[in-house]
């Protein structure tokens, strides 16, 4: 049975751009309840980190720059089926294929810039909410 849990970031462009109310707003009105949520910025060290998966590719360096410029919002969703159904919800990872109506689609300016991250998998949203929150953060 899928998961009922995901994690996002709002990206440093989303924050800069001032879609942080409005991503906030598509994600509660998908039906996604939130159960922790920060306004903090990356080190280099915890960027790496998080994207260690995509060390060996090419945009790397530019990703953690990118991720490391500046604040983001991150927090832990709820719903049913929550992993597949918020990369539903925020689109492609490229803006220019992401479909109509969704967040990239709205308010990313690049498939670097992409104003959001959703975790890939329950394994994932797991790993990627436990490095962000502490379990005693989290709201019951
Ligand atoms: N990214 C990039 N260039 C690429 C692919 C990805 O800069 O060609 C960045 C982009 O910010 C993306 C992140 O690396 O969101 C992680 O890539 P992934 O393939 O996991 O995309 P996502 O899961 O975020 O859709
Ligand atoms: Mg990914």
């Amino acid at each position: 049975m899928a998961g009922t849990k995901t994690f996002t970031m709002i990206k440093p462009d989303g924050v800069e751009s001032n879609n942080i109310g409005n991503i906030l707003q598509m994600i509660t009105d998908a039906g996604f309840a939130i159960k922790a949520m920060k306004l903090t910025r990356l080190s280099t060290e915890q960027a790496q980190e998080f994207y260690a998966i995509h060390a060996e590719r090419p945009f790397y360096g530019e990703l953690v720059e990118y991720m490391t410029s500046g604040p983001i919002v991150s927090a832990i969703l709820e719903k049913d089926n929550a992993v597949e159904d918020f990369r539903t919800l925020i689109g492609a990872t490229n803006p220019a294929e992401a479909a109509e109506g969704t967040i990239r689609a709205k308010y990313a300016e690049s498939i670097g810039r992409n104003a959001v991250h959703g975790s890939d998998s329950d394994e994932n949203a797991e790993i990627e909410g436990n490095f962000h929150f502490p379990v005693a953060e989290v709201v019951a």
